[in-house]
């Protein structure tokens, strides 16, 4: 093209041209990006349109510059955050879009008054919304074959990399797939943080005037997409407003009710997207106790720990109670990865029961059906039984169930009650896979026979072949899993027996002072009521345990700690998460009980992880184990 011709042009566009940016459509395709899956691309572009939704150029202009920050330095390959600054632009006519810039001092020196100044060699990673008329072949074939989500009507996002030559002429190139992810987990993040923005004081309704921001800084944690990521792995996501603005500094001078942070962005969030998710997740807030959505929820950014509704209540239970505890808390995260079980080979981490279920096919069958709430109109114990084995395991096929029957491996040795160290011996000596979710349930009663065997270190009477008298307090949906319990018969190895005395106020009357042998050398007893009223009616026990008891949470346990007190019997507990064996542990000192057998991890855990509403610490299903007068 003639230089002369190239200016006019150029002139051109500038005056009547796609108003602020640099104009749609770059002919970059995300299909080309190597390292992209489609169903990243269509993560990417469902994420985008969640954010168009949310219209945040109603407020935003390229001028609102935002920090970001994602995941660790370490996350990525150049050791640093690919592009930590963001703006929004498009607000004022020309094409919607969102500028990413490597500095702060490139995206100063690149936003015009009216728009884009061409300084060469600054890099923008860019998304663009574009109608359809306007896109490129390459995106409108995309956009077919893999029937990608509309952001509006018509309206498509393109992602590129834009870069202005030193003679001023604009480049475009195809985003990097690591670019792609942390645009990806920016759009995320923004859509779910920019409508918490507090208009500040200063400027307001001038006309004319840029609407400024009051100081804002949040933490959200984005789930990447199953396509880049293990399942369930999160990402924390920093935005600030300016950027470099710390939290300490925020000044506020008015306290909203923190309620008003509750309505979703826009509208987009209707009623009916709730239900058509069967499986939404709530969360609850730690301040306010409000429940608010998963993909709305923030955290605290330093431990990452607890879950808030939103930023008024985050600083409200900071400086309440959160700040003396959230150094501990950050520690007990940073345990994540030692808690891992990683030999199994089924997903180990849930956010919904119904949904862990239907991942590994088990929903709603056989004693399953006590893990989610889909029976919940059965009282505990009257889950209807069924009469085979595998049934009971949910139709689980050989190996991958515990067989009513004996240890094969041990028919030759001496018998004596099989000792156990973990799920990886347990597995290997019942000849399962390591596909078979039984574990889940086979903790209750593996955690007792580990208690039984291991812990009670001295006369101990099961590793000697006695009869060991348990009182089990407390129990709930172990009432329906009998079938597992058979296994601690088989444990025993034709050594020594075991009595469990199930006592609580949730074993059904109708079953109470019934005894079922659940094997020839384990029987449970069920005993209706509270254990401070039952006692002194039952022979005395040899260990007390109590599993999942949440001893802070029901004032019930004073009692039954008295008896233990008084009877001087070893006790055990557990608990899901160590922040409740922290609080659980005060409650027995508060009783005038000795820890003596510390908190420690229990091996027999489930290997499956899940949460507290609330909070984000590593959480199992009788995950740590302690106890008094051992
Ligand atoms: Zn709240
Ligand atoms: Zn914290
Ligand atoms: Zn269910």
């Amino acid at each position: 093209m003639e230089i002369h011709l190239k200016n006019l042009f150029t002139r051109f566009q500038d005056q009547f041209g796609s108003g602020p940016g640099l104009g749609p459509s770059s002919g970059t395709c995300l299909l080309s990006v190597e390292g992209i899956s489609p169903a990243f691309i269509r993560s990417v572009f469902s994420a985008s349109a969640a954010l168009y939704r949310t219209d945040p150029w109603k407020r935003l202009r390229p001028s609102h510059l935002f920090a970001i920050r994602i995941g660790k330095d370490s996350d990525w390959s150049l050791k640093k955050q690919l592009y930590p600054i963001a703006q929004f632009v498009g607000g004022e006519g020309g094409d919607l879009g969102i500028h990413m810039f490597k500095s702060e001092l490139d995206a100063q020196k690149t936003t015009g008054l009216r728009e884009t100044n061409r300084v060469p060699n600054v890099e923008i990673l860019r998304v663009v919304f574009t109608p359809q008329s306007l896109i490129f072949p390459s995106n409108k074939r995309m956009i077919r074959s893999l029937s990608l989500e509309s952001s509006a009507v018509d309206q498509y996002p393109i992602v590129d990399v834009a870069r202005f030559s030193s003679g001023g002429e604009l480049r475009f190139r195809n985003p990097t797939s690591e670019e792609v992810r942390y645009v990806y987990a920016f759009l995320k993040a923004i859509a779910l943080v920019h409508p918490l923005l507090q208009v500040g004081n200063n400027g307001l309704q001038r006309r004319g005037r840029l609407v400024s921001f009051e100081p804002f800084i949040e933490t959200v944690d984005v789930q990447w997409p199953f396509e880049v990521s293990k399942a369930g792995e999160l990402v924390a996501v920093t935005i600030s407003h300016p950027p470099g603005e710390v939290y300490e500094e925020k000044k506020r001078a008015r306290t909203p009710s923190p309620s008003k942070y509750m309505e979703p962005p826009t509208e987009e969030l209707s009623l009916m997207d709730i239900r058509s998710n069967i499986w939404t997740i709530l969360r609850k807030c730690s301040m306010c106790e409000k429940e608010v959505n998963n993909d709305q929820s923030l955290c605290c950014g330093h431990c990452r720990a607890v879950i808030y509704c939103g930023s008024i209540c985050q600083r409200q239970h900071w400086k309440e109670e959160h700040k003396s505890v959230c150094g501990l808390y950050k520690a007990m995260m940073e345990r994540e990865e030692e808690l891992t079980m990683s030999i199994f080979n089924f997903p180990c981490f849930l956010e919904h029961f119904c949904q862990w279920l239907e991942s590994v096919g088990l929903h709603q069958k056989g004693m399953w059906r006590r893990k989610c709430s889909c029976y919940s109109q059965y009282p505990f114990g009257l889950l209807p039984q069924n009469s085979r084995v595998s049934d009971s395991w949910g139709g689980l096929k050989d190996g991958e169930y515990p067989p009513d029957a004996p240890f094969l491996n041990y028919h030759d040795r001496i018998s004596n009650p099989i000792l156990l160290s973990g799920w990886s011996e347990y597995y290997n000596i019942r000849s399962l896979q390591f596909s078979s979710p039984v574990a889940v349930l086979l903790s209750y009663p593996l955690t007792i026979y580990h208690i039984l065997t291991s812990l009670i270190s001295s006369k101990n009477r099961l590793v000697k072949g006695k009869e060991v008298i348990v009182h089990y307090i407390g129990p709930e949906g172990e009432l329906d899993l009998m079938p597992a319990f058979a296994e601690m018969g088989h444990l025993l190895n034709g050594s020594g027996s075991i009595q469990i005395v199930m006592i609580g106020p949730e074993v059904p009357s109708n079953l109470s002072s019934t005894v079922s042998g659940v094997g020839g050398r384990v029987r449970v007893n069920l005993v209706r009521g509270l254990y401070q009223d039952q006692a002194s009616n039952l022979s005395t026990p040899h260990v007390v345990v109590a599993l999942n008891c949440a001893l802070e949470s029901y004032g019930s346990w004073g009692g039954a700690l008295e008896v233990i007190k008084l009877t001087g019997v070893p006790a055990f507990f557990t608990e899901r998460s160590e922040r409740l064996c922290t609080n659980g542990k005060q409650v027995l000192r508060g009783a005038g009980l000795h820890i003596s057998h510390p908190v420690m991890p229990n091996p027999f855990r489930s290997p499956v992880r899940d949460q507290a509403p609330s909070s984000n610490l590593p959480c199992y299903s009788n995950g740590f184990v302690f106890g008094v007068n051992t």
